[in-house]
Parts: structure tokens; C-alpha cells; sequence
């Protein structure tokens, strides 16, 4: 909830994206400026297209129209790899057969970095997730909150400018996710990164985020501070999001 740092700059910009698939419309001139160190979370019920917007800026998929800009630079149409977004993912996404040390070293083997250098790196990342000694377990051998931790170290491990979350807590129980946000909050704060969060949970977005950006049927019903949306909702709808609890 704090607008600290959230001025100095774009991270990224949408300028005027529309997406549709076949016939149906699901993204409609959706104009989004991110900031530099911001935490904004992309709210909104299922359908309502957060994971469309995701998948647009990591590259996943391509626009119909619009632009893509990455700290200025025009990015509609770059490979996702050449684009430098951490993704986080609800499944964790983690190489079963691996070891936590080789899954959170896999992004920086990946561009053949100095294995002093890759040692160094993962085990900064997770003892920044709290993971200090679980290098040489099996992701099988560890809880979902664990696993998650992982799949956020293999993210933070290579410095992306930009971390993407997609319901990263999704699949763990209440006590465990109020936890998470915790230290997902005192990360982003650590590591001053821009993280562009989704989720369909209106008091994980209020809890976390600098802003949030509220979508509706493909649209962006309204986009302010936690404190805007709920003390001065736009409309019916973002009052009644917003004030639905869980
Ligand atoms: P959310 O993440 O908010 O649940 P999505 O971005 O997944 O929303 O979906 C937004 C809308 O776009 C939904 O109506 C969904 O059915 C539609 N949609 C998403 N992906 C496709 C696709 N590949 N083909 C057709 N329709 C899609």
C-alpha cells in the first residue's frame, strides 16, 4: 500500500492492446502504464482477462492491435525469452526430477553463466526465500509453500527488472498464503523489483499491492491505490468486488 517509488518511470506501458481470439473480443484498447518498483496487481473475476493481459506482456501471445513497451523500448513483437520477464506460476512449474539447486540454477545455465557464479547466485536466492539447506532436496520432498519459494527463487535468481506472479498462492491454504504475502511484500521491498501481480482475491490485492487494476469483461473498470478503490469505488461493480470478502 505504499506509493513509494512508484514515479520513477515506466516499466511497462499498453498502448491502446486489443486482443481477440477468432471473433470474440476479449481485450478492448487497454491503455496501462506499470512503474518502475511498482507493485500493481491485476484483479478481476474469472474471464474477466488478468491472464490474457499476462500472457501479452511475457509474449505468450500476440496482440491484435496495440504496443508493447518495455521501459520505452517497443517490445510487441519480441521473443518471450529476449524480454527478461520472471514469470512465477500457481503450479510452480518445477522440474520434478531435479534438485532445488539445479531448478533455481536452470535460468542462469541457461545463458551459460560461470558455475562460481551460479553457485553464488542460488544459494543467495534461496536463503532469500527462507530455503537455506534445502539445495539438494527433490521438489517432492518439500510442502507446496516450499515449492513455491523455489519456483520464486528460480525467478529472483537472474534479476529480472520484472517479476509476473499468476495466482502464485492459488493453491495453498489461508494461514499459508497470509504468510506468503508477507514475504512476497518484504521481497518486493528487498529487491525494489517491478512486480506485476494476478489474482482473483480482492483482500490478497488490498493487502499487497501499490496499485491495483481492476478488469471487468475485458476492461479495466478501474486502476488506483488499495485506499481508492475501496473508499472511492467508480462504480457499483468495483464497490461490490472490492467489498465481497472471501
Ligand atoms: P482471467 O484470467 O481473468 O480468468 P482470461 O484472460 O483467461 O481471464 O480470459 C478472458 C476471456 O478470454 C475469457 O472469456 C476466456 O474464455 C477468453 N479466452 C482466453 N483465452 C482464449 C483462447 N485461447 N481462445 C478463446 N478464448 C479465450
Amino acid at each position: 500500500m505504499h506509493g513509494r517509488n512508484a514515479s520513477n518511470g515506466e516499466a511497462i506501458a499498453l498502448r491502446g492492446i486489443s486482443k481477440a481470439f477468432g471473433s470474440v473480443t476479449v481485450l478492448k484498447d487497454t491503455e496501462l502504464t506499470v512503474n518502475k518498483s511498482e507493485f500493481l496487481t491485476l484483479l478481476g473475476p474469472s474471464g474477466s482477462g488478468k491472464t490474457t493481459l499476462l500472457n501479452l506482456i511475457s509474449g505468450a501471445i500476440a496482440p491484435s492491435s496495440g504496443e508493447i513497451l518495455l521501459a520505452g523500448r517497443d517490445i510487441t513483437r519480441m521473443p518471450p525469452r529476449e524480454r527478461g520477464i520472471g514469470m512465477v506460476f500457481q503450479n510452480y512449474a518445477l522440474m520434478p526430477h531435479m534438485t532445488v539447486f539445479e531448478n533455481v540454477a536452470y535460468p542462469l545455465r541457461a545463458r551459460r553463466e560461470p558455475s562460481e557464479a551460479i553457485r553464488r547466485k542460488v544459494l543467495d536466492a534461496l536463503d532469500r526465500v527462507g530455503l537455506n539447506g534445502f539445495d539438494d532436496r527433490k521438489p517432492r520432498q518439500l510442502s507446496g509453500g516450499q515449492q513455491q519459494r523455489v519456483g520464486i527463487a528460480r525467478c529472483i535468481v537472474y534479476s529480472p527488472a520484472i517479476i509476473m506472479m499468476d495466482e502464485p498462492l492459488g493453491a495453498l491454504d489461508k494461514n499459508l498464503r497470509e504468510q506468503m504475502q508477507t514475504e512476497i511484500k518484504r521481497l518486493h521491498h528487498e529487491l525494489g523489483t517491478t512486480i506485476i501481480y494476478v489474482t482473483h482475491d480482492q483482500e490478497e490485492a488490498l493487502n499487497m499491492s501499490d496499485r491495483i487494476c481492476l478488469m471487468k469483461n475485458g476492461e479495466i473498470a478501474q486502476l488506483g491505490t488499495p485506499d481508492e478503490l475501496y473508499f472511492r469505488p467508480n462504480s457499483r461493480f468495483v464497490a461490490e468486488f472490492i467489498g465481497e470478502s472471501n
